[in-house]
C-alpha cells in the first residue's frame, strides 16, 4: 500500500469574486488538495472553468442537484463561498452528503444556525471549518509568537481596524443576506486577531455606531462601528470597522514596546513594524493556498482544523454581544470563560 496520501478534492460552491479571484487560482498552488468540482447556479458561469481546469462534466453541479455530490468519490471537501444567509443551508447539505466542509466567514446568520451546522458535522462524522485565512498567514503567526513569548513585554492594549467600501447594491449592504454590516463582514477579522494575539476571549464588550452618511445605501445596517473588548488581564482592545473607508491595521501595545501590522488583513502586501524597528524577512505565500492545504491535511489526518466550527460560533457570540451593546448603549458581559 502506498504511504502517499491522496490529495483531497475540493468542490467550490458559488462562483463569486472570492471563489474565482482567490480560491480557485490558489488551488493551483496547493499540495494537499486540488479543484475537483464546482457548484453554481448558472451553467453559463462554469464553461470557462471546465475548459481551464479540464474538470469532468460529472463534477459540475447546480444548487438543485448538489445533493447527489454524495455519490461522487472525487469530492472530499465542499467549500461554501456563498453570501452569509446561505452558509448554514449549504454547509448542512454538504455534511449530509458525507463531505467535510469549509464555510466562509462569518459562519452563519445566527448562533442557532452555528449549532445546527455543528450538529450536522457531528452526525455525519465529518469536519466543519471556517475560511479564516489569517490563522495560517506567516505575519499573523509571527504576531502570535511575539505576543506569546512576550518579546515586547506584557500586552496592555490592542488597536485594530478593518474597513472597506462595497459598491452600492452589493449583498453585503443587505441585512437579510449579510446578517449585519461591516462588523459581520470585516470587523470579524479584528475580533479574530484580538483573540489569537491575546490567546483569550473577551469578558465584556461596549460599542457604538456612527450616524450613517447615506441613508439610501445603509439601510438597517451600521455604516461604521467602534467597539471595545475587555480581555482578561486588564487588556483592552479598541476596534473599528466601516463600509466607508479603507483601513487595515493591527497594533499591539506592550509594557516594553509595540508591534504592528499595517496593512494587516489584506490578501497580500502585509507589513510588520516594531518599536525597535526590527527587520522581518517573511516569505510571501498565498494565504488561501496555505489555508486550504492546512485544512485538507488536518482532515486527512482525522483532525479538526484550528479554524473550527466552534471558533466560528464563538465569533458569532461575540458579534451578537457587540450588536447588543451598540443597540442598548450598555456594556455586555460575555460568559465564555
Ligand atoms: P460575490 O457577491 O462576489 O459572490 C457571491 C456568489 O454567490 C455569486 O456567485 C452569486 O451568484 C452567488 N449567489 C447565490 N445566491 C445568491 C444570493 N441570493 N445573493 C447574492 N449572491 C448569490 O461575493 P464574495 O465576495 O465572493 O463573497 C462570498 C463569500 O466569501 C462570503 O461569505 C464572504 O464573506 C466570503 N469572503 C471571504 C473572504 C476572505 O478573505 N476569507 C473575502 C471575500 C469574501
Amino acid at each position: 500500500m502506498s504511504l502517499l496520501k491522496k490529495k483531497s478534492g475540493i468542490a467550490i460552491v458559488g462562483l463569486g469574486n472570492y471563489a474565482t479571484g482567490q480560491l480557485i487560482p490558489a488551488l493551483q498552488q496547493t499540495s494537499h488538495c486540488y479543484l475537483a468540482g464546482i457548484v453554481s447556479g448558472k451553467s453559463s458561469k462554469t464553461g470557462e472553468w471546465k475548459e481551464k481546469y479540464q474538470l469532468p462534466d460529472k463534477n459540475f453541479y447546480t444548487y438543485e442537484n448538489f445533493g447527489s455530490i454524495e455519490d461522487n468519490p472525487d469530492i472530499d471537501i465542499v467549500y461554501v463561498t456563498l453570501p452569509t444567509h446561505l452558509h448554514a443551508e449549504y454547509s448542512i447539505r454538504a455534511l449530509q452528503a458525507g463531505k467535510h466542509v469549509i464555510c466562509e466567514k462569518p459562519m452563519a446568520f445566527t448562533i442557532a444556525e452555528c449549532d445546527e451546522m455543528m450538529a450536522a458535522a457531528k452526525k455525519a462524522n465529518k469536519f466543519l471549518s471556517i475560511g479564516y485565512r489569517l490563522q495560517f498567514d506567516p505575519y499573523h503567526l509571527e504576531m502570535i509568537r511575539l505576543a506569546k513569548e512576550k518579546v515586547y513585554g506584557e500586552i496592555k492594549s490592542v488597536d485594530t481596524a478593518f474597513s472597506f467600501m462595497p459598491e452600492a447594491g452589493e449583498w453585503r449592504l443587505n441585512k437579510n443576506i449579510a446578517g449585519g454590516g461591516p462588523l459581520m463582514d470585516v470587523g470579524i477579522y479584528c475580533i479574530q486577531a484580538v483573540c489569537y494575539i491575546t490567546g483569550t476571549t473577551p469578558l465584556a464588550v461596549t460599542a457604538h455606531s456612527v450616524p450613517v452618511s447615506d441613508n439610501k445605501k445603509f439601510i438597517g445596517i451600521e455604516e461604521t462601528i467602534h467597539f471595545q473588548m475587555e480581555m482578561p488581564g486588564g487588556i483592552t482592545a479598541s476596534c473599528r470597522s466601516s463600509f466607508s473607508e479603507e483601513i487595515s491595521y493591527l497594533k499591539v501595545n506592550c509594557s516594553n514596546g509595540w508591534f504592528e501590522l499595517d496593512p494587516a488583513y489584506n490578501f497580500g502586501g502585509l507589513k510588520m513594524n516594531t518599536s525597535d524597528r526590527r527587520n522581518f524577512d517573511m516569505q510571501t505565500i498565498s494565504q488561501q493556498a496555505t489555508q486550504m492545504d492546512n485544512m485538507a491535511l488536518s482532515f486527512q489526518n482525522n483532525q479538526p482544523s484550528i479554524a473550527s466550527g466552534a471558533m466560528g460560533k464563538r465569533d458569532m457570540i461575540i458579534m451578537e454581544a457587540i450588536y447588543e451593546a451598540m443597540e442598548t448603549g450598555k456594556r455586555v458581559a460575555l460568559k465564555m470563560h
